[in-house]
């Protein structure tokens, strides 16, 4: 089993605090782990969210976070996984990539650079607004309407081809926010051609443990999403989101347990960018 959604952030950036995260994984029965540092504590992408803190639309909580973030070296963080893999941790390098709309070159030119094993595309941002900052962020917002720009922002990720994987496919709902009955058959047609897109291009969608310890209290994405997804021949990877080493692996029984319900039979591993699917 893999957990390939991985955060070093809490800790300090040694393999010391890595090797605590592996001997997690090894306790609740996982075999692989993938790091995905989110990019934003790199300071090689500052450039890439700059623009969120400036202009109309910017927010007081934005230029904060950006003010404060970007402080870790790639490079550095590159050369602790390589070193983790060179002491026999079975670790694949990762990174949690945002999906900033406008910004697909300056992302694809800094990827590039590195020996990569796979990326997790994220939209924690719809236009300057960061919705998973707090609840509060949300006041003022229409539940509709952001539902509806989170999926427009969803498909430009998956058009960018910038991903391996979609993390927290419908993270828009972490709050517990509903969109309205009315919206539903709109949505659901949204969800669907970005999830033939994903077939098509055999983008990979994230099964993740994560919103259970959210105050949605749902895993993402939601079980429909999930049976669309198998339906349509999607392969699928398993994920903690761990950000502490005691939530590696976190519920990956009950994720399995999910994806098989849902007709899933295959989940991806990564080498490089390149999938490999493994039976279920
Ligand atoms: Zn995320
Ligand atoms: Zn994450």
């Amino acid at each position: 089993m893999i957990d390939y959604h991985i955060h070093l952030e809490n800790g300090p950036y040694t393999l010391e605090w890595l090797e605590t995260f592996w001997r997690q994984a090894q306790k609740r029965g996982i075999t692989e782990i993938g790091i995905t540092e989110h990019c934003h504590k790199f300071k090689a992408f500052y450039p890439m969210f700059a623009p969120l803190a400036e202009g109309e639309g910017s927010c007081q909580y934005m230029r904060d976070w950006i003010r404060q973030d970007f402080r870790q070296d790639l490079e550095q963080y590159i050369k602790l996984l390589l070193d983790a893999r060179a002491a026999g941790i079975p670790v694949k390098i990762g990174l949690e990539l945002d999906y900033i709309s406008g910004m697909e070159a300056v992302a694809r030119r800094i990827v590039a650079q590195y020996p990569f094993d796979f990326i997790l595309g994220s939209v924690h941002v719809i236009g300057k607004w960061g919705f998973d900052f707090a609840p509060e962020v949300w006041v003022g917002h229409d539940v509709d309407q952001a539902y509806r720009d989170y999926y427009t922002t969803l498909e430009r990720a998956v058009d960018s081809g910038l991903f391996d994987i979609i993390a927290h496919f419908d993270l828009i709902k972490i709050y517990g926010h509903k969109p309205s009955a009315a919206l539903m058959p709109r949505l659901a047609a949204s969800i669907d051609i970005i999830l033939s897109k994903m077939a098509q291009k055999q983008i990979s969608l994230e099964l993740s443990s994560a919103g259970w310890r959210k105050p949605v209290s749902e895993m993402y994405p939601a079980p429909a999403i999930v049976m669309r997804a198998a339906g349509l021949g999607i392969p699928v990877t398993f994920a903690s989101d761990a950000h502490y080493p005691e939530h590696v692996g976190a519920d990956w029984e009950l994720l399995a347990a999910a994806a098989r319900e849902c007709g899933c039979r295959e989940y991806s591993v990564y080498a490089g960018r390149r999938r490999q699917g493994v039976p279920l």
